[in-house]
């Protein structure tokens, strides 16, 4: 094995407004250019993956990255990465700009094994959009399918890009058009839709995601001389609901559903109801380190719906205040939440204002 990959992380990005390049700004839980590292990293395809970067770029482990300054242009800098590589018995490489973070492993593999018959492979991707060309006053229609967008990362044997690079220090122009130039096969494949370029910081939310359903449910008896909490609210009642901690089955309804859609087991294995740490624990104090994780392993709540089953109180009464409630806690927008009041036909323990259940939905977004 001997490819190497060449991350292009020098650029200045200046349609990104921000004082921070765009490649280095935190991009779902890590910094942008790294999602490209691991991905590289976890392909095992490469002997070596060479940055190139005009800051310098800290806390590199891998013993099979090196960082090379840029130079002032795109095409500068890619060149400085082939000089690099030269000497190291390098046969193929892949140049890939580090604004496009969210192509798969799977594209990788993909352009190593047209390589083998080929010098050059390039993605590419095509346009619904009607497209035309504007020249002064006059709009021409293009054909659009005729029209491709390439995308990186592109391979490329290294003895052949090294080589016409060296010929064409001054032309700004990037590897692939140079390989057609020179009338090398370059093979043209199927690119990934969500491997866009990161230009703007709208361009930031633009992914293609997954959900996660979850379901909870939970019940609680009533007991008196205890304090009734309902979604982190304390509601005045003549009873409060038993349990290790505040006894909040909404929350902890609200718990296993989150939990149930990141497949991450139940509140019962989180909090023991034998671990004396855990002895009058506040719900929201069991929510919140769910939260946090939820959002670092590049969650998003899309909604939840719940239905609060009681006799009293009337849940049509607390509704609003339990919506704002869980708004704050799960810093969420209250239109993505939904609560329903239901009773029982006094039926059981329930019905006998004796206990509260409640059951909880959530879908969770997640940015692949
Ligand atoms: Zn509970």
């Amino acid at each position: 094995m001997s490819n190497s990959f060449i991350l292009l992380a020098a650029g200045k990005g200046k349609r990104f407004k921000s004082k921070n390049p765009k490649q280095f700004v935190n991009y779902i839980n890590k910094p942008l250019f790294m999602h490209s590292v691991d991905k590289a990293l976890k392909s095992k395809l490469f002997k070596s993956i060479i940055i190139v970067s005009n800051v310098p770029i800290k806390n590199i482990k891998d013993k099979s990255i090196k960082v090379i300054k840029g130079g002032a242009e795109r095409h500068q800098s890619s060149q400085k990465a082939l000089n690099f590589l030269k000497n190291k018995k390098i046969k193929n490489v892949f140049i890939h700009d580090a604004a496009r973070p969210n192509f798969s492993i799977k594209l990788l593999k993909k352009l190593s094994a047209y390589l083998k018959n080929n010098k050059a492979v390039v993605p590419f991707v095509k346009t619904d959009n009607s497209t035309k060309y504007k020249d002064g006053n006059i709009l021409q229609n293009l054909d659009r399918n005729k029209l491709i967008f390439t995308q990186t990362p592109q391979c490329f044997d290294y003895k052949t890009i090294y080589k016409i690079s060296r010929l064409n220090k001054n032309l700004v122009t990037d590897e692939a058009s140079l390989c057609l130039n020179y009338k090398k096969k370059v093979k043209f494949i199927k690119g990934e839709e969500n491997n866009f370029k990161i230009t703007t910081k709208s361009d930031l939310k633009k992914l293609n995601i997954k959900s996660f359903y979850g379901i909870g449910f939970d019940i609680h008896r009533l007991i008196k001389n205890k304090k009734l909490y309902l979604a982190g609210l304390k509601i005045p009642f003549h009873s409060g609901l038993q349990g290790h901690s505040d006894g909040d089955v909404v929350l902890h309804a609200i718990i296993d559903g989150l939990l149930g859609a990141m497949r991450k087991m139940d509140i019962g294995t989180l909090y023991p109801s034998n671990k004396r740490r855990y002895k009058n624990i506040r719900s929201p104090n069991m929510l919140s380190p769910i939260l946090k994780k939820l959002y670092e392993e590049g969650y998003f709540i899309n909604n939840i719906d719940i239905n609060l089953i009681c006799e009293k109180p009337k849940v049509s009464k607390y509704r609003k205040k339990i919506i704002t409630s869980l708004s704050n806690l799960l810093s969420i927008n209250k239109d993505q939440i939904n609560l329903k009041g239901k009773t029982v036909e006094k039926l059981g323990l329930i019905g006998r204002e004796k206990a509260i259940a409640c059951e909880a939905i959530v879908s969770l977004k997640y940015y692949a």
